[in-house]
């Protein structure tokens, strides 16, 4: 029933879930997508369901019997099997991945992973993209052993191809990777490429109906609802790998969306938390890039000082568990512990803590709904003993306030700011315009683009993105220029 929660009197199928687990329905046709990706329990609706078995093959549309009413389990229960004592063991499946963005920090964190995992939780590199260090991904390839590898830069392909020899098959430029993607023997990609270039890599993992553990989040922000769709249409699954994005995911296991009463999306505050606003605006990319808690990549790292990563963040949280931007709340939380909570319409608030680590919500993403063993750190009194929260200044931070005006502009507003922001930081890191200009870029950007009509394709979101690059460039053209002018008169 579309509109609203169309009930579970039609059928609801019961899994018997040893060895089977339904693909994430997050984005079924919601707000009627009760449960997300619960082990026990699953809507049937016209289009019929999707399981996939833990080797990975996918059953569609059949049928594992109707439960009489009496006997159904309550749709607001947790499923038994999450409590339930373990079944028969069978020996743990090797997860075979696909680490798009090795060379980066994600790549890197998922490589570290790879490296520790234990005999119960054993991971294995199917394949690796990176864009042009090809001497670092040389090494990997030694470690680790993968059949493909595809480098963005055709040079680099060369360099590593002589290296490696006939043994590892190089792929190169960006339709080697989609090539890569379509062809290798994997059962997740974490895909940690940075900005829009990660878009139609995202799209390739879901059209092989494979896990895609996003930490992309661009691509979530350009195009969220076209990604769902072809996740529904293919029988993959979207994991997100966002820290604060696999803390809401996680708290919703084997809750109803509708039973959401608002997100609470947590922010470190950056660098300039307790900055004042004339100390933000002229700070230098050096004092930007040195965040108090995360070792992340310099876009985030700069997003994190403006806040413009949380604005993006904002968008992302939107389009994965489809809440309204009344239903988002930032609140800035210093110590990075908490990862973000959802609050219910009964006034519980579920949250999820941890050290702030990468590896964690990675570790997340390739073994869910199981927690693979880990060797990653818990609760500790030193790290958890002060946990504050504060409500985000927009005066300082006005970047924020984009997040939410993406939203309800909608269309291609997504993907004009993500690619103003993109070419903003560039100039930054060049000292070619200052902090508050960066945030000033986007803004320009979303005020001046042109009227884009309802949904929109793939390359028509693409043709947006380019853009606002240009607008951008010629923006930061116009600044550059009246800075000149200032200080020759
Ligand atoms: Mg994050």
């Amino acid at each position: 029933m579309a509109g609203g929660h169309r009930g579970w009197t039609a059928a609801e199928v019961a899994v018997e879930c040893s060895g089977i687990k339904p693909a994430l329905r997050a984005h079924d046709s919601a707000p009627c997508a009760p449960l997300l990706h619960s082990d026990g329990l699953l809507p049937l609706d016209g289009r019929g369901f999707h399981l996939r078995r833990r080797s990975g093959r996918c059953i569609r549309g059949g049928r594992l019997g109707i439960i009489p009413a009496r006997k159904r389990a309550s749709p607001l229960r947790v499923p038994a099997p999450n409590l339930a004592a373990p079944g028969p063991q069978s020996p743990p499946l090797t997860k075979r991945l696909l680490v798009l963005g090795s060379t980066g920090s994600i790549g890197t964190q998922t490589l570290d992973l790879v490296r520790t995992a234990t005999e119960d939780a054993p991971l294995q590199v199917a394949g690796l993209a990176a864009a042009s260090s090809w001497e670092t991904v040389l090494e990997q390839v030694r470690e680790h052993r993968p059949a493909m590898v595809s480098m963005a830069d055709p040079a680099a392909a060369a360099e590593l191809q002589r290296a490696v020899g006939e043994g590892v098959e190089v792929f190169s430029g960006e339709a080697g990777l989609l090539e890569m993607i379509a062809r290798a023997d994997f059962d997740v990609a974490i895909h940690g490429i940075v900005g829009a270039a990660g878009l139609r890599p995202s799209a390739a993992v879901l059209e092989r109906g494979k896990t895609l553990g996003l930490a992309n989040k661009e691509s979530m922000v350009i195009a969220g609802e076209l990604l769902f769709q072809l996740a529904e249409r293919h029988g993959a699954e979207i994991v997100p790998v966002d820290s604060e994005h696999s803390a809401v995911f996680q708290c919703l296991r084997g809750e109803r969306l509708d039973r959401v009463r608002r997100v609470h999306l947590t922010a470190s505050g950056g660098p300039f938390r307790t900055r004042s606003l004339d100390e933000i605006r002229s700070a230098t990319p050096e004092e930007a890039l040195a965040h108090p808690n995360w070792d992340m990549g310099p876009r985030v790292t700069i997003g994190s000082a403006t806040l413009m990563n949380k604005a993006l963040e904002v968008i992302e949280l939107h389009h994965l568990f489809r809440l309204p931007a009344e239903q988002i709340h930032v609140v800035v939380h210093a110590q990075s512990i908490v990862h973000s909570m959802v609050e219910f319409r009964d006034g519980s608030v579920m949250a999820q803590l941890g050290p702030p680590d990468m590896r964690g919500p990675i570790h997340y993403a390739i073994h869910h709904p199981d927690r693979g063993a880990a060797d990653l750190e818990g609760f500790s009194f030193e790290r958890f003993a002060q946990l504050t929260f504060e409500e985000p200044d927009l005066q300082r931070f006005p970047a924020l306030g984009l997040g939410f005006r993406v939203i309800e502009d909608g269309g291609s507003a997504g993907a004009v700011l993500n690619a103003a922001d993109e070419i903003a930081v560039e100039a930054f890191l060049e000292r070619r315009i200052t902090l508050a200009q960066l945030v000033e870029v986007s803004t320009a950007a979303l005020d001046a683009r042109p009227a884009s009509e309802g949904s929109s394709s793939l390359d028509q979101l693409l043709s947006a993105d380019g853009w606002a690059r240009q607008f951008a460039r010629e923006h930061i053209e116009g600044l550059c220029a009246e800075a000149d002018t200032t200080k020759t008169t």
